[in-house]
């Protein structure tokens, strides 16, 4: 309703509603539009009863008989049109009626509990499906809400979208009468989200006219121009298709294929695309003749396409099989481009005319025919979780919690072109175009990804920035280990918006901590710097009482503000003084001071690590997982948050970092009976080979080492680079696993990996 003009009449009340009258007021002034919308119902369902239709018009078109658009005419022609569109895309009666009174809650004094009982449940449904959240109720998030509440409503029924496509479609063909700012806004919100949704759903003339009608709006002058330069080609185009598709034809009937040959027509915004992002000149683009072959059946297509193929060279690299793998799990056809008349490519689309409906109409096409691409009946209900693009949404968005957020994801992931890959037990996900094991992971599940250590391409081990091509096998594999996460290194290759947004937020939940942490000590040393009880002074209501004086939500962020710094240990303990009644009552019982956290570290276990700690036999003791130490490796320990010592190699890159905070900083040292085991993580080099890798593992599993990890990459030069990480019982194998490996045939080096 974005270009509704309101017209102050005081809203019609149920009484208003009762008697003919009013309701036949402007009976007659539309019936031409009625008769055609109940055509085209009639058309794709003729049993449909219009009396139900006739009397969502009706009352359509009272309750909004104050109102006009913006252009002025009477509001209820936005409805009507609306209606038309969706009884054109072949959608039921209930569908119509929805479409029909579309606007009717969001704008007038009806409601959908009137709805519910004039109608029924699945008509109020799908209207409360595309009506906008209430602006005074969410503020600045209502339009991430409102997009991210039609897009749950399509994970119950995907009707609802194409509601709110066709609403959007007609609001684009009548833009010109808005505010030039507002057109703007709209055109480009069209672009972004619903055009790409279109798209995705496979229903593409609702595709086509939008992107079409936006372009015109954002760039008047380019459009233009596209369709001057595309009429004055017309001719010679015509020219050229009159050559090819009569020698088409005549192949095909002579094989006994019947079909249709006809000249694909062009989309200006289309070519637009091609020539500012591929780059690409008019000319070139408008050199390539597209031209589309309806045949009868799925074997048809074949024989018309081997039939096409011995009339002309077929480009190498071009022949796309979509009716095998089905694009969107909507879209079939076949793809190829030939060398026509006067060497000059011609790009065939061959399919049946059930292909072309779904083509053309997508999911909508569901209601319309008897079949559709999932090979269901059309009963009326399409699951929508049957298309794995609404599938994978619908995770998403029970998972993000912030309606910003979830939108930016659903305006990448519909920006992007996408890549076709299968999980082991041939589940289909679709990736953004350049997406690697690591975005598959996130793909299936944040755990995955978190715990993904190492992905097999087709059956090989692969580096993790490998990116995936259409139809690749890939299986992540994962380590148990409960601490396991992501590398900061993936952020680098990372394509998939969720994948980022997972990784980002594991590494500030991690950073909070280490701020919390420094918080924490910063001030309790400067409590212990003032003479105060620690024990009476920091006490969960008053360090609340000040969080909430200082504006900061709770008492861990307090403490994070504090160890970033954007709040001075010395203000808060003024403030701790100040609500607990003065500093005098304060500093008297400053003997009690003890530790903050040794409460906690009380119930520590003791740790099987085979590490001594000084002065605190109990503490909990974990390897770094960034050099791994072994028995034998110089040693240093560091207190962290609240979780112990970790304990890295003295030559590990990150012990540096770790200096700069001496007083965290404890001395370790290894037991003489350390029993764990130990990870390490060796790098191999070796010319490439069948069976190298497998010959290395048998080296390693002779000795009982399991293997936790192995990444394989094979350079241009045949070298074959791995990095494999394992356990062992005891550092004292490593030699002896190492002098092994490096006996394998082909290996030209083995060295332990240092952080
Ligand atoms: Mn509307």
């Amino acid at each position: 309703m974005a270009e509704m003009t309101r017209v102050d009449v005081s809203a019609p009340t149920d009484d208003d509603l009762q008697l003919s009258d009013e309701l036949t007021a402007s009976d007659g002034a539309y019936d031409s539009q009625l008769d055609a919308i109940f055509e085209s119902v009639a058309r794709s369902h003729p049993e449909t009863d219009f009396t139900v239709l006739q009397q969502a018009f009706r009352i359509a078109e009272f309750y909004h008989r104050p109102q006009s658009r913006a252009s002025g005419e009477p509001y209820i022609t936005h409805p009507l049109a609306v209606a038309q569109i969706v009884a054109d895309l072949g959608m039921n009666e209930p569908t119509v009626v929805a479409a029909l009174l579309h606007d009717t809650v969001e704008d007038t004094a009806y409601t959908l509990e009137r709805m519910r009982e004039d109608f029924s449940p699945e008509v109020a449904s799908l209207v409360d499906g595309v009506t906008k959240l209430d602006k005074s109720l969410y503020g600045a998030t209502a339009k991430a809400e409102t997009i991210r509440k039609i897009i749950v409503a399509m994970f119950q029924d995907i009707r609802v979208v194409v509601i709110k496509l066709a609403d959007r479609l007609h609001n684009m063909r009548t833009i010109s009468s808005l505010r030039p700012d507002k057109q703007n806004r709209i055109a480009k919100e069209t672009l972004d989200i619903y055009a790409p949704l279109a798209h995705r759903l496979g229903m593409n003339t609702v595709k086509w006219e939008l992107e079409d009608l936006a372009f015109s709006t954002l760039q008047p002058k380019i459009y233009n121009q596209i369709v001057q330069q595309v009429a004055a080609e017309q001719p010679a185009r015509e020219r050229i298709l009159q050559e090819i598709i009569p020698v088409a034809l005549q192949s095909l009937e002579s094989k006994g294929i019947k079909a249709k040959v006809y000249g694909r027509p062009k989309h200006y915004y289309s070519i637009y695309q091609k020539m500012v992002v591929r780059g690409r000149d008019f000319t070139d683009i408008f050199d390539l003749l597209g031209i589309r072959v309806l045949v009868e059946s799925e074997t048809d297509c074949y024989l018309a396409l081997a039939a096409i193929h011995s009339l002309w060279l077929p480009l190498p690299g071009r022949f796309k099989d979509y009716i095998v793998n089905p694009k969107y799990s909507t879209y079939q056809s076949l793809h190829t481009t030939v060398v026509g008349p006067q060497g000059k490519p011609v790009e065939f689309q061959i399919r049946t005319r059930e292909m072309h409906r779904n083509a053309e109409y997508g999911v909508a096409a569901h209601w319309k025919y008897k079949k559709n691409p999932t090979g269901k009946h059309g009963s009326g209900r399409l699951d929508p979780m049957d298309l794995l693009w609404v599938k994978r949404l619908s995770q998403w968005q029970s998972e993000e919690a912030d309606p910003s957020v979830f939108l930016d994801y659903l305006t990448t992931d519909l920006a992007s072109k996408e890549v076709m890959v299968f999980s082991p037990v041939s589940d289909l996900y679709f990736l953004p175009q350049g997406a690697t094991p690591v975005d598959f992971a996130y793909t299936i599940h944040t755990e995955v990804g978190h715990h993904c250590i190492g992905a097999r391409i087709n059956g090989k081990l692969v580096r993790l920035d490998t990116a995936l091509n259409d139809g690749d096998v890939c299986e992540i594999l994962t380590t148990r280990s409960a601490d396991a996460g992501p590398s900061r290194d993936w952020l680098e290759f990372v394509k998939s918006p969720r994948a980022r947004q997972k990784i980002n937020q594991f590494f500030s939940k991690e950073r909070r901590d280490l701020s919390i942490e420094a918080g924490k000590d910063a001030l309790a040393k400067q409590l212990r710097h003032s003479g105060l009880s620690l024990q009476r002074i920091l006490t969960l209501p008053y360090l609340t009482a000040v969080a909430s004086k200082l504006r900061c939500p709770d008492v861990p962020a307090l403490y994070a503000a504090i160890g970033d710094g954007r709040i001075g240990a010395q203000r808060v303990v003024e403030q701790l003084i100040a609500v607990e009644g003065g500093k005098e009552t304060a500093v008297e019982e400053s003997f009690e001071d003890r530790p903050l956290f040794s409460s906690s570290r009380r119930d520590l276990e003791r740790s099987s690590s085979g590490i001594e700690v000084e002065g605190d036999p109990n503490v909990l003791v974990k390897l770094a997982r960034c050099c791994t130490p072994v028995p034998g490796d110089d040693i240093i320990g560091f207190v962290t948050r609240s979780q112990g010592v970790s304990v890295h190699r003295r030559d590990c890159r990150n012990v540096q970092d770790l200096l700069n905070t001496p007083e965290r900083i404890l001395h370790v040292a290894w037991t003489s009976n350390a029993t764990a085991n130990y990870l390490v993580t060796i790098s191999i080099e070796g010319l490439d080979r069948m069976g190298l890798l497998a010959d290395v593992t048998a080296a390693l599993t002779e000795d009982k080492v399991s293997i936790v990890s192995a990444q394989v990459q094979v350079g241009k030069d045949r070298t074959s680079h791995m990095t494999l990480s394992f356990e062992i019982p005891d550092p004292s194998f490593l030699t002896q696993v190492i002098k092994k490996v490096r006996a394998v045939r082909e290996v030209t080096e083995v060295r332990r990996v240092n952080a």
